[in-house]
């Protein structure tokens, strides 16, 4: 094995599982868990930067919404669920990483209403190391998307475990040779990537993305770098955009906590001269000034 960040061997990777961290080979949940049989879960994908939480706040905050609008009681207090992630990040030695977050509403006999009696919410959390060259070279020369019919269901606002559409898209993608799939509604206009928010640089030089409704995810880092162009003096729009016109942006790009990739090609035609560009680049650095701020005030 590896060493650690800190030079020390892991001593293997640990998850924790209800209340308890083990070992993640032996980690299981109940078969008759509503999540596993039902999707009845929602989830949350932090990004680990420097041994640190990026975001924590951002994504606990959608956590606790997603929870609520499908009327899942938190497992823990926020506080104490904030402590065992990071002891979780400690345990596992991981330095650059991802950190996923499982809840579902508990484990009851198989059955579609949500029960009546309250269920005791089972939490899922495993955090891995991620390569730096992984996703830092994808942000550096940029990937190729194509597009595919958005074929979700109507409340893509809440962070649940059903990822189907999004996973057959993902590899239709990655079938053509793309990285990912932007999904694109019954008017012909992209709402977001299958794990990604989507971004362009229209005509006028505006950074365009969709308005927040239930049709896309509330990305952590959509809202950051939305944050982060208007301190920056950015002219953004929170506009959809067709297909058409991601064949005449200047400029496209990916967000989510894996970061900010610049977008080269949509359906093999080149976007711009077909390299990142100056307005993406400056959207990446802005975004990792914000971001790295915020994980510094977290206090991770
Ligand atoms: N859109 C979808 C459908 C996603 O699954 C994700 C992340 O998993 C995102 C957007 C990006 O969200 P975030 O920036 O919070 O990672």
């Amino acid at each position: 094995m590896s060493k650690g960040w800190n030079g020390r061997k892991p001593a293997g990777r640990i998850a924790y599982v209800d209340g308890r961290y083990v070992p993640h080979g032996n980690a299981g949940v109940h078969i008759e868990d509503r999540g596993l049989q039902l999707g009845d879960a929602v989830y949350e994908v932090f990004g680990v930067s420097g041994g640190r939480l990026m975001d924590e706040a951002e994504h606990l905050d959608r956590l606790e919404r997603s929870l609520g609008e499908i009327e899942i009681v938190m497992p823990m207090p926020r506080n104490v669920l904030m402590l065992v992630m990071r002891e979780l990040v400690r345990r596992n030695g991981v330095r650059d990483g991802l950190l996923y977050l499982q809840i579902s509403r508990g484990v009851a006999r198989r059955d579609h209403p949500i029960p009546k009696v309250a269920l005791r919410p089972s939490l899922i959390l495993t955090v891995r190391s991620v390569p730096p060259g992984e996703f830092g070279k994808r942000r550096q020369d940029g990937v190729t998307v194509i597009t595919r019919p958005d074929e979700r269901w109507g409340r893509c606002d809440i962070k649940t475990v059903q990822l189907l559409p999004n996973l057959l898209a993902k590899t239709a993608a990655r079938r053509a040779g793309a990285y990912e799939a932007w999904l694109v509604d019954e008017a012909g206009l992209v709402t977001e990537g299958s794990s990604t928010n989507a971004w362009i640089v229209d005509g006028q030089g505006n950074l365009r993305t969709r308005p927040l409704s239930h049709d896309i995810l509330p990305g952590v880092t959509r809202r950051v770098i939305l944050e982060a162009a208007e301190a920056g003096q950015l002219p953004v729009v929170e506009e959809p955009f067709s297909v058409a016109e991601t064949h005449s942006a200047r400029e496209a790009f990916i967000s989510s906590a894996t970061g900010v990739m610049p977008v080269t090609a949509i359906d093999g035609w080149p976007v711009g001269d077909g390299k990142p560009g100056p307005v993406t680049r400056r959207v990446q650095e802005l975004y990792g000034l914000t971001s790295a701020g915020r994980a510094a005030k977290s206090g991770t």
